[in-house]
């Protein structure tokens, strides 16, 4: 073990960081356990719906150019992917872009224009506002005549059952839920919590079509919100079933009917999901979602981690240290500008990719504040590898997701102390 804190020291963390976490780590034996249990789940139902569909080396080796009709690999991991989420159908595609992507198709395949949206759990994340036109926007789905409306959760961050029953009308016809809290407070869902919301919504109007915004929640759990009655979830293979290997993509699971009409929308009427060459990128698609559920749990563990840390440390963490997770973001309020600026630099210098790069504030479009950004990634914005981000804003918060490995995680938590000690942020007790 010297050798170990050895390597540690040349790499920059004092013992004294060291140590305090690995107090902290004793504590957590319990809830690691159970993170492993959830994986160890995960990664057998993986591997049966591989087996399922007969995956093969023509499926993840096979070169489709062109057109891509009669693509093995595309169409046997859309097989696997259904069998994953215990679904009809699903679309995995490098030609669906990001989550965003993801979340726009699904939502302009399935409504015309005269129908309503409606998200009964406050507002969705940043990228879908413009997606639906709450921000003025081309293109938008306001624009085509499709009307939006929104229920606030209550004080508590539980579902306003009430208002949501008011707001069902004879226009709604999808319902939009978001699983993970994105980067804001409220809390995330739990896929069960999940689950009471669609009945609820299914027995005022059995037709509402309910999609999951599944990012950052998938393998999180042993369940997806496709078991407990949504139609469509849609996420994004840069973050969790990417595994960190897929360098694109997107994913859609559901019900026959509105993943065909996903595929209508992403290619040509008419052509649908028979087009869409997979460019040699299927080995990074399956070999991820092989390796998500233990990437997921790594992640996890390092959230965990982090929040047992600055809790320790004096620091308000959401969640908490106790509590239980439905996604893979860690929030700490540091409080202070340079609280959030140290834990980045902590960040990015235990990073394998730029680690000798400085992260600094910025004035990045789209936010009302300087915010500054740590990743080292193979991919360019992996948010399943190890980054952290913060607005240079009141609360001062640093929004903290991935790590591929446990290990790395746990370098990187152990160096955004060390910065922070290293710049008088914070006093070790
Ligand atoms: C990341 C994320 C998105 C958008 O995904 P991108 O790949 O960044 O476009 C949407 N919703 C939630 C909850 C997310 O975390």
């Amino acid at each position: 073990m010297t050798e170990l804190t050895k390597y540690y020291r040349e790499l920059g963390i004092r013992d004294e960081v060291y140590q305090f976490g690995d107090e902290i780590l004793d504590s957590l034996k319990g809830r690691f356990e159970e993170i492993d249990k959830v994986a160890e789940y995960n990664q057998l139902k993986v591997i049966q719906a591989m087996q399922k569909s007969q995956v093969n080396e023509n499926c993840i080796h096979y070169y489709a150019s062109g057109y891509g009709y009669n693509d093995p690999g595309r169409d046997t991991l859309e097989e696997v992917y259904a069998s994953v989420f215990h679904t009809e159908s699903a679309l995995v595609r490098p030609q669906i872009t990001c989550g965003t992507h993801a979340l726009s198709l699904a939502l302009s395949a399935n409504l015309r224009p005269g129908d309503e949206l409606l998200s009964p759990v406050g507002k969705p994340y940043d990228t879908l506002e413009e997606v639906i036109g709450i921000r003025p926007s081309r293109g938008s789905l306001s624009e085509y005549g499709i009307t939006y409306s929104q229920v606030e959760l209550l004080p508590d961050g539980t579902f306003d059952y009430e208002a949501i029953e008011k707001a069902v009308g004879s226009k709604t016809k999808l319902v939009t839920i978001q699983r993970s809290k994105g980067y804001l407070t409220r809390p995330s869902f739990s896929v069960k919590q999940i689950g009471e919301l669609i009945a609820f919504v299914k027995k005022i109007k059995p037709e509402i079509i309910c999609m999951v915004d599944n990012c950052y929640g998938e393998f999180v759990e042993v369940i997806e919100p496709s078991d407990v009655g949504a139609d469509l979830v849609a996420g994004s293979l840069i973050k969790n079933l990417g595994g960190g290997l897929a360098p694109i993509g997107g994913y859609i699971a559901g019900r026959k009917d509105l993943i065909d009409a996903c595929g209508y929308r992403l290619t040509s009427p008419g052509l649908g999901r028979e087009v869409g060459a997979s460019l040699g990128v299927m080995q990074t698609f399956y070999q991820g979602l092989f390796l998500a559920p233990s990437v997921v749990a790594g992640a996890l563990k390092g959230a965990v981690f982090a929040a047992n840390i600055y809790e320790r440390l004096g620091y308000k963490v959401i969640p908490d240290s106790k509590e239980s997770r439905h996604d893979i973001i860690q929030a700490v309020e540091l409080g202070t500008p340079e609280g959030v600026i140290a834990f980045c630099k902590g960040i990015q210098a235990a990073a394998p990719v730029d680690a000798y790069v400085v992260p600094e504030p910025w004035a990045m479009p789209g936010y009302d504040s300087d915010v500054i950004m740590a990743a080292g990634a193979f991919v360019q914005g992996s948010s399943i590898e190890l980054s952290a981000d913060g607005p240079i804003k009141p609360p001062y918060a640093v929004y903290f997701q991935g790590g591929l490995t446990w290990q790395h995680a746990k370098l990187g938590i152990l160096m955004s102390l060390e910065y922070m000690v290293r710049d008088k942020v914070v006093e070790l007790p």
